[in-house]
C-alpha cells in the first residue's frame, strides 16, 4: 500500500492552479496574466492563419494515415527545425556533428536531453541553472536523478540581469559543470544577456569545459526574427563547444496542445564527430524509444508542412511579427500608463525585458492584493505574461499597480 508518510499528497502545479483560479473568480474585470500562452487583442488564444492554411493542406492530402512514425520522428520535421535553430549554413550540420529527435515539445525535450546526460555525461552530476528559471526545470533534472543547483541572474534593484553574479558562479562552479542556458526571452524575467555578455559567457564556459544546455522555447516570440533570437546558439556552435538544445513549437507556432518540440545533440568538430554523433544518436533513440516510443504526429506535420514551403515560411514569420509587436505593443503601453500616474519606482524595465513575460518587481503580497482587489491574476513572484494585456485592459491593470505600490 501506499502510506501518506511514503506518498503524501502533492502541491497542485502553481500555474495551473492560478489558471482554475482565475476561471472560477466571476468579475467582469478579472484579467488573465498567469499562464504563458498567446493572447489576441480580445484576450483570447489566437490559431495562427499559417497553421489554419497548413492544417487545410494535411486535411486535402489522401496519403496521410495514422500509422507510427519513426523513433526519431519526422524527418522533414527534424531536418527544418534543425535548420532553424541550429543555423541553416551551421557548421555543424555540413560537418554531420548534429542529430535531431523530436520530442514530446519542450519539456519532452528537456526531459530526452536530461536523461541523456544522466545516464552518459562524464563531467559533474550538477546541473546549474538560473534563479529563477522556469519551475519544471527543477523537476525534470531532479527526476533521472542529477542534482540542481542556480546561479544567480536577477538583479532585484536595476530589475535587469545580474551579470557580475552570473560569471562568478560560472567561474566557481566546478569544470565540466552543465549550465541550462535560456537561448532568448528568459522565463520568468524576461532578461537576457546582450551579444557581448553572451560573448563573455561563452569564453567563460570554454576556460573552464563547462557543457552549455541551450533550452530555447521563444524562438522568433521574442524579436519576432528567427536568426536574432537564436543569436547565442549559433555563436556557441561556431565556438565549437559540444552542446545540446531543446526547442518547442509551442509559443511561436501557438501549437500549445499538440506537443511539437525537438531535441539537438551537437559534438564539436573532429575527424570521427560523424561517428561520434551517429552513436549519440543511437542512444537517444533507445531513450526515445523506452519513454514514447514515437513522437506524435499532428504538429510535426503541421511545422514541418510551413517550414518545407518558403511561401508559407514567410507568412509564418508576418504571424510571428504579428505577437512579438503586439506584445511590444503593449510593454510600451504599459510603461507609459505607469509613469502618466507617477507610479512610485522606475519602470524601464517593462520595455526593456523581451518576450512574453515581465518581472514586474511586486511582492508576494502586492500579488495577492491585486488578485483580491482588482481580480488580476499573476504568478506569486510577480511575473506576470505580457500577452493578457490589450488595449482594453492596460489602463485598467496599471492602476491597480498603482494603487498596491504607492
Ligand atoms: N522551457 C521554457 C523556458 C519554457 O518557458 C517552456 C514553456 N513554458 C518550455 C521549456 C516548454 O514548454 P512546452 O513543453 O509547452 O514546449
Amino acid at each position: 500500500s501506499f502510506p501518506a508518510n511514503l506518498v503524501p499528497q502533492a502541491p497542485e502545479d502553481p500555474l495551473f492552479g492560478l489558471a482554475r483560479e482565475y476561471r472560477a473568480d466571476e468579475s467582469p474585470y478579472k484579467v488573465d496574466l498567469g499562464i504563458g500562452a498567446y493572447r489576441d487583442e480580445n484576450a483570447k488564444p489566437w490559431v495562427l492563419p499559417v497553421v489554419h492554411k497548413a492544417d487545410e493542406i494535411l486535411r486535402n492530402n489522401p496519403e496521410l494515415n495514422h500509422e507510427y512514425g519513426p523513433i526519431a520522428g519526422i524527418a522533414s520535421f527534424t531536418t527544418k527545425a534543425a535548420d532553424l535553430i541550429l543555423g541553416s549554413d551551421s557548421p555543424a550540420l555540413k560537418e554531420s556533428r548534429a542529430t535531431s529527435l523530436q520530442t514530446i515539445s519542450g519539456t519532452g525535450a528537456v526531459h530526452l536531453g536530461a536523461l541523456f546526460l544522466a545516464k552518459f555525461y562524464q563531467g559533474g552530476r550538477t546541473v546549474y541553472v538560473s534563479n529563477p528559471t522556469w519551475g519544471n526545470h527543477h523537476q525534470i533534472f531532479k527526476n533521472v536523478g542529477l542534482t540542481v543547483d542556480t546561479y544567480p541572474y536577477f538583479h532585484k534593484e536595476t530589475k535587469g540581469l545580474d551579470f557580475e553574479g552570473m560569471k562568478e558562479a560560472f567561474q566557481n562552479a566546478p569544470d565540466h559543470s552543465i549550465f541550462v542556458l535560456h537561448a532568448c526571452a528568459h522565463n520568468p524575467t524576461g532578461v537576457d544577456p546582450t551579444q557581448d555578455q553572451w560573448t563573455e559567457i561563452a569564453a567563460i564556459m570554454r576556460e573552464k569545459n563547462h557543457f552549455p544546455f541551450f533550452d530555447c522555447a521563444y524562438q522568433g516570440f521574442a524579436s519576432g526574427n528567427l536568426a536574432r533570437d537564436a543569436w547565442a546558439v549559433h555563436y556557441f556552435i561556431e565556438q565549437g563547444f559540444e552542446l545540446v538544445v531543446a526547442q518547442s513549437f509551442a509559443k511561436n507556432f501557438g501549437l500549445y496542445g499538440e506537443r511539437a518540440g525537438c531535441f539537438h545533440a551537437v559534438t564539436s568538430p573532429a575527424e570521427d564527430a560523424p561517428q561520434t554523433i551517429a552513436r549519440i544518436g543511437s542512444q537517444l533513440a533507445i531513450l526515445q524509444r523506452s519513454e514514447i516510443s514515437n513522437p506524435p504526429l499532428y504538429g510535426a506535420r503541421i511545422v514541418s508542412t510551413v517550414l518545407n514551403d518558403p511561401e508559407l515560411f514567410s507568412e509564418w514569420e508576418e504571424n510571428l511579427r504579428t505577437m512579438s509587436g503586439r506584445i511590444i505593443t503593449m510593454r510600451s503601453a504599459l510603461r507609459s500608463k505607469l509613469e502618466e500616474l507617477e507610479t512610485p519606482g522606475t519602470w524601464n524595465h517593462i520595455t526593456d525585458q523581451i518576450g512574453m513575460f515581465s518581472f514586474t518587481g511586486l511582492s508576494e503580497a502586492q500579488v495577492m492584493k491585486i488578485r483580491e482587489e482588482a481580480h488580476v491574476y499573476m504568478t506569486k513572484n510577480g511575473r506576470i505574461s505580457m500577452a493578457g494585456l490589450n488595449d482594453s485592459n492596460v489602463e485598467y491593470f496599471a492602476k491597480a499597480v498603482d494603487k498596491v505600490v504607492r
